[in-house]
């Protein structure tokens, strides 16, 4: 950055934000990665990594024949971006403006950044229900988890009788997904409708093994080191029960980390960044990118995040060419 402004700045440090940089900085665009800082978001301490850092085994990325923790997977990305000399600066991005460019960001520490490109990884949260014990076993890896296709083949669950909260598309999804290896999976929806579309409700209820558990709430976690039971509270009778299982999956939908790009960057209407152009990383601003799932609501996955990195990595090295910056 002769002139004081960075070519790409990259926000995230996820599967998206790493897989971006490791391309930026084969590119020689000597990317610099703002990872985020460790952070307190409701009951749960966060660290810089993304969701991964939540997730126990990642049996689904290939390249891992055995698995691999999803901390260790991180810690492994960020090690291959250093090999290539990216900067990491361990802080948040607290404000940017894309009004005129080169883009203007400011960091957690009020520090101003001027940047060509921005590529934005900032990824997506699951949601919780905020229950102490519900993030206590979370972090522990105690058999709660925001994502079954990420944790529901783990042995820890086979054959088990096992709970998703929610009542959308999600819940279905990963409820007849976990249906492979546990031997009953209950749905626990807080109404007595599920929200869920008509072919994917249908599919839940002519399942055997999915059995919906209606108009009950989650009120506690039970379990010491591994969840033991859930504490179920029926809205209609108000009658508490514990009811024994073997784990635990969230489906209450998630929320992107896009608070920060709010008026700079068109949002839809769930507040994912929009992506202008099917299948590249292209944003409302021209020369701002945005990988991984802070713009995908719908595959979430790490190695389609880490695609979409890749990919907006290209794109901002391509538009940064025709810019006469390389
Ligand atoms: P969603 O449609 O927003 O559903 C979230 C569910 O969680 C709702 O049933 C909601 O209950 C429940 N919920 C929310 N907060 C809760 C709380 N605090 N306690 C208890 N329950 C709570 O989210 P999603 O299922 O993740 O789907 C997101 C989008 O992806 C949707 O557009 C969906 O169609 C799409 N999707 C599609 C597929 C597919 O077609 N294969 C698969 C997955 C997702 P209420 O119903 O009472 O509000």
């Amino acid at each position: 950055m002769a002139d004081g402004v960075e070519r790409v700045t990259i926000i995230g440090s996820g599967p998206a934000g790493w897989t971006a940089a490791i391309y930026a900085a084969r590119a020689n665009l000597n990317p610099v990665v703002y990872e985020g800082q460790p952070k307190r978001v409701g009951a749960l301490n966060e660290i810089p990594g993304g969701q991964l850092m939540f997730t126990t085994e990642v049996e689904n990325y290939p390249g891992f024949p055995k698995g691999i923790e999803g901390p260790e997977m991180m810690m492994q990305f960020r090690e291959q971006a250093k090999r290539f000399d990216v900067r990491i600066v361990t802080r948040d991005i607290a404000r940017v403006d894309f009004s005129s460019r080169p883009f203007k960001l400011w960091d957690s520490k009020d520090e101003l950044i001027e940047s060509h490109a921005v590529i934005a990884a900032t990824g997506a949260r699951a949601n919780w229900l905020g229950l102490e014990n519900e993030q206590r076993l979370a972090q522990s890896g105690g058999g709660v988890s925001a994502c079954a296709i990420c944790d529901g083949a783990l042995p820890a669950f086979r054959d088990k009788e096992v709970a998703v909260v929610g009542g959308g598309d999600s819940a279905i999804e990963e409820a007849t997904y976990l249906t492979k290896y546990a031997s009953k999976v209950y749905i626990i929806h807080r109404r007595d409708e599920l929200r869920a579309s008509k072919v994917m409700r249908q599919r839940a209820l002519e399942n055997k093994k999915i059995e919906v558990v209606w108009d009950s709430i989650v009120v506690d976690v039970v379990g010491d080191t591994r969840i033991e039971a859930l504490r179920l509270k029926n809205v209609k009778s108000g009658q508490v029960r514990d009811m024994p299982v073997g784990g635990l999956f969230m489906a209450i939908g998630h929320t992107p980390t896009t608070q920060v790009f709010k008026g700079q960057l068109d949002l839809d209407e769930k507040g994912y960044v929009k992506l202008t152009d099917p299948g590249r990383t292209t944003t409302s601003v021209e020369g701002v990118f945005a990988a991984g799932d802070v713009a995908d609501s719908v595959y979430r996955q790490a190695v389609t995040a880490a695609g979409m990195g890749c990919k907006a990595a290209i794109d901002a090295e391509r538009w940064l060419a025709t810019q006469g910056i390389e």
